[in-house]
């Protein structure tokens, strides 16, 4: 391999270099995010169209756009008195015949046109039933100049890209801009894939592929197919997506392996799992089990445990995180576990006192922290932690503030780690020196997600839930009305089980056009006055919460009202029943998890949704998913699907990077070619000179492409 210089100085290149981006443009390029070379190369076209002259103008036939080369014969401006701006009027000929051409108000083109100049003319053939004939509309021109003949234009004569107008920058203008900067870099060998893995995958080299991704060459493929895996160019870029992504990932996962551990299991005479299960009321799931031994192997490793525990609600993740947490424990550190509310938070803490009472040592009580924990009682909580005392710490997002010092802490449990933003995690591993790190999710992500955006992270699956889940029948509601409360949770309430009704807004807003707690609760008291409505909302503070919650915990409140602060892992058994209104305001992952609360203490439920009057066709295929499937590992596949990783599961709030082209559902086969190649290329390099020299242009290719890469290597 002859070693190809990697071409920093051009990839970097401000675009004012170029004579057709003046201060204008660069100024809304820039605007767009758009201000180096390497920045334009990969904003891509959504479509093409195909502008090759291969029609005469004898060939043209009514009511398609088609483009052909042909000379003026007469160009006049027409004033009709109903029209606001004069028309132009022009008659264009070839050796095959000849076309009348009309355009509104583009008055320029008597001099840009004039008699007997040749242009490529793109636009609209139809009948005029007033001429007779067939007539062209409108058409966009491009003179043919007569130096450089039509195979040196961007704009006719060719494929042409169509890119995404913005900033009052036109796809014409983008084409121009492209396709000077192409010229730049013409004959460029370099490639930021490693040569084994390009050719192992069996892909384009990086110029070229980026070349006809602009401007693809002539082929017999339709348009639509350029944008579909399939096409080399972009089967190209879509892998290199792919796997500069799990290049990072593999990154970060060396960064980990190469820290040390900061603790070690203590030697036990007994199968630590056999006593776990000892100490707990139930017999752990075959997958529970398996995840536990996986943590197990974790510890006995060199270097810190990274893990994520992946189940559908209600797998029994939790009791996972306690084994953990008990390892960590009988080691002699603290843990903390940090949940994304102070709901969740009570919750955890108290079932994980009742998962240590068997144990009771000192310490081992959890300490709740959060942001009504107030005065003596945080200073007592903070002088505690630090000394060492408290072992486990349960809180929100108040854990994660300065004055929280630990004084040895060794493992690190994050339900729905992705509430948590990049700054908040980084203040966390401030606090500890190389702790063990386990993540979970409310709601299952779909594997390519996981294999993508979560790449550095070891894996544990729970595929299975605990006996004597009871099924939950989902339905769609066309409306709430008294009718429907009476018939379907009067005797609900008769058999004393418990209802949940969950709405998007607190309250009453001029804004948005969706249903209140406050009025729904006002309006179910009345409806129901022989039993206690209940009112949950964000707006309370933590003492009002966990109030409410008791209430509604011991079978006081029979209907909980509430917003989505109910949505995480809430545990109440005689929960059967819930209602969600304006169910098309949430996402569907959301809303499985919601309808993980009820069902849980062996009564069949039923989760009805209700969607608002404004609900579209889309909206309601969403909510049929639900309907159809009660897996949510198959519930997040159409979610993404649907929505894309961006707004799922807080892929955007982590900060990395966005695919410009690939799709994490259309081309799966992709990411996992990529994913493997990534592993074998970084093993098979470990050591090698000439890799190492390969590895810096990948890497500094990675940073040019992503300006956080050092961020994202920095953090956990
Ligand atoms: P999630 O995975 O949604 O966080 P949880 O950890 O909250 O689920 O567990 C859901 C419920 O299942 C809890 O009430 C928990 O006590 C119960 N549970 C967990 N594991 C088992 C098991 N192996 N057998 C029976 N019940 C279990
Ligand atoms: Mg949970």
């Amino acid at each position: 391999m002859t070693a190809t210089p990697f071409p920093r100085l051009k990839l970097t290149a401000g675009l004012s270099n170029f004579p057709s981006i003046g201060p204008r443009r660069q100024a809304r390029l820039s605007r767009r995010g758009i201000s180096t070379v390497l920045d334009l190369l990969y904003t891509f076209p959504f479509r093409y169209e195909d502008r090759r002259v291969r029609l005469s103008i004898g060939d043209l036939c009514e009511g398609k756009e088609q483009g052909f080369v042909a000379t003026v014969r007469t160009i006049r401006k027409k004033v009709v008195p109903k029209l606001k701006a004069p028309l132009v009027e022009a008659i264009l000929f070839d050796a095959t015949g000849e076309i009348p051409v009309v355009w509104f108000g583009q008055e320029y083109l008597l001099k840009h046109l004039p008699e007997g100049s040749q242009a490529f003319f793109f636009g609209k053939v139809e009948y005029s039933t007033y001429s007779r004939s067939l007539v062209l509309r409108s058409p966009v021109v491009e003179l043919v100049d007569p130096d450089l003949g039509l195979k040196k234009s961007y704009h006719i004569g060719r494929i042409v890209p169509v890119y995404r107008e913005e900033e009052g920058l036109s796809t014409g203008v983008f084409r121009r801009v492209v396709g000077d900067v192409l010229r730049s870099l013409w004959g460029e060998r370099f490639d930021p894939l490693p040569e084994s893995v390009r050719r192992e995958a069996g892909l384009m080299e990086w110029f070229p592929a980026i070349v006809e991704m602009h401007f693809p060459r002539d082929g017999d493929r339709p348009m639509e197919e350029l944008l579909l895996p399939g096409y080399p160019p972009r089967d190209r870029i879509v892998f290199e997506e792919f796997f500069l992504l799990e290049y990072l990932m593999m990154l970060r996962r060396q960064g980990v392996h190469r820290s040390g551990r900061s603790w070690e299991p203590s030697p036990q005479a007994e199968d630590p799992l056999a006593e776990f299960e000892r100490g707990i009321p139930f017999v752990l799931t075959g997958a529970q089990r398996r995840a536990c031994r996986e943590i197990s192997e974790d510890f006995s490793k060199g270097h810190p445990m990274n893990r994520f525990l992946l189940g559908d609600v209600g797998s029994g993740k939790t009791l996972v995180a306690a084994y953990a947490m008990l390892q960590a424990l009988r080691a002699g550190c603290q843990t903390a576990f940090l949940a994304p509310t102070e709901i969740l938070a009570q919750q955890h803490a108290r079932t994980l006192s009742r998962l240590f009472e068997a144990n009771p040592e000192a310490g081992w009580a959890p300490v709740l922290l959060s942001h009504s924990v107030r005065g003596l009682d945080r200073r007592r909580f903070l002088a505690g932690i630090a000394d060492g005392t408290h072992r486990v710490v349960v809180g929100t997002h108040a854990i994660l503030e300065e004055g929280v010092i630990f004084s040895r802490l060794g493992l690190v449990v994050i339900d729905e780690q992705h509430k948590f933003g990049v700054a908040q995690r980084r203040a966390l591993w401030s606090k500890a020196q190389n702790p063990d790190i386990l993540v979970m999710t409310a709601t299952p992500i779909p594997r390519s997600l996981a294999l993508s955006y979560y790449g550095d992270l070891e894996i544990s699956l729970l595929d299975e839930l605990p006996p004597g889940r009871q099924p939950v029948v989902t339905r769609i509601v066309k409306k709430a009305d008294e009718g429907f409360w009476r018939k379907t949770v009067g005797p609900v309430l008769a058999r004393s089980e418990q209802v949940f009704v969950v709405l998007p807004l607190i309250e009453k807003s001029e804004k948005v056009d969706a249903k209140n707690a406050q009025e729904a609760h006002a309006a179910l008291s009345a409806l129901f006055p022989e039993v206690r409505v209940g009112l949950l909302t964000g707006r309370m503070d933590g003492a009002e919460k966990e109030q409410v919650m008791e209430a509604f915990r011991g079978g006081e409140i029979a209907i909980l009202v509430a917003t989505t602060v109910i949505e995480v892992g809430v545990d109440i058994p005689r929960a059967s029943v819930m209602v969600v209104e304006n169910a098309e305001r949430f996402g569907l992952a959301q809303l499985h998890q919601l309808r993980g609360r009820i069902g849980r203490g062996g009564l069949p439920g039923t989760f009805y949704l209700v969607p608002g009057e404004a609900i579209g066709e889309e909206g309601r295929r969403r909510l049929e998913v639900l309907v159809e499937y009660a897996d949510g590992f198959h519930v997040a596949e159409e979610d993404l699907r649907m929505r894309g990783p961006g707004e799922f599961m807080g892929v955007r709030q982590s900060g990395l990077p966005m695919f410009v082209v690939a799709d994490l559902v259309r081309d799966r086969e992709a990411l996992i070619l990529a994913r493997t190649l990534a592993g074998t290329y970084v093993e098979s390099s470990e050591g090698r000179l000439a890799a190492a020299w390969e590895q810096a242009g990948l890497e500094e290719f990675l940073r040019l492409r992503y300006r956080e890469v050092d961020v994202w290597l920095s953090i956990r």
